[in-house]
């Protein structure tokens, strides 16, 4: 299969040296990548600024904002087989961005915040025969959103964990399916959940 996989954060920029953005670190996108590479198949790697060195064999495209990394996974979606949509994207972006640097003034500076666009609800539209896969971290108990998540974006399965994942070297994961009905349960370091994670790709959604 060849496999678009997006991981790390998106910055969000208000002026040309200012953004907000989040504390994704892409481990678990860039072992999923490494996961999918070992086990055969191609990997676009779609990521946002991280402090890592992409797998050999992966075809890194980096990007910064969301705006970036939505226009590049549209590019690519198509001759891919599915999407695995690891990254901590932004989901505000300032309403404007200024050019150059805004001086202080003493004042407060508040920031008007609009929603991004879905990256992964608007590849899911577009998605045919191929599958996709998303993410959804949430605090305890957030089966009932994460359920949500996978409806609204069109996903095949999602895969829910803790905010103790962020920044982690290991992942505890659970797989919803559309049913609502968890499909599998992994733990342990982000490479040996992303192997089993790809494999269970493999026997349920590549073969449907
Ligand atoms: O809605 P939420 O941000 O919790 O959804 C998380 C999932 O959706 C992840 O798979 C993430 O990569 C994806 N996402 C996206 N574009 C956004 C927000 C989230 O692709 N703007």
């Amino acid at each position: 299969m060849r496999i678009l996989i997006t991981a790390g954060p998106t910055r969000e920029y208000f002026d040309d040296v200012r953004y907000l953005s989040n504390g994704s670190t892409g481990r678990m996108g860039y072992a999923l990548a490494q996961a999918a590479l070992d086990a055969g198949h191609a990997v676009e790697l779609v990521s946002g600024p991280v402090n890592l060195s992409p797998p050999p064999g992966a075809v890194l495209h980096g990007v910064e904002t969301t705006a970036e990394m939505r226009a590049a996974c549209e590019a690519l979606f198509p001759r891919c087989d599915g999407v695995i949509g690891a990254a901590a994207v932004c989901d505000y972006t300032p309403r404007s961005r200024v050019s150059g640097k805004i001086g202080k003034t003493g004042q407060p500076l508040v920031l008007e915040l609009v929603e991004t666009s879905d990256i992964l609800a608007g590849l899911g539209r577009q998605k045919g025969s191929r599958w996709s896969v998303g993410f959804a971290l949430e605090p305890e108990g957030g089966l009932e959103r994460a359920l949500q998540k996978l409806q609204s974006k069109n996903c095949d399965v999602i895969a829910l964990n803790g905010p103790s994942a962020i920044g982690s070297e290991s992942n505890s994961i659970q797989l919803l399916d559309r049913s609502g009905g968890i499909a599998a349960k992994w733990s342990g370091s982000k490479i040996e959940v992303a192997r089993q994670f790809i494999a269970w790709i493999e026997a349920h959604l590549a073969r449907r």
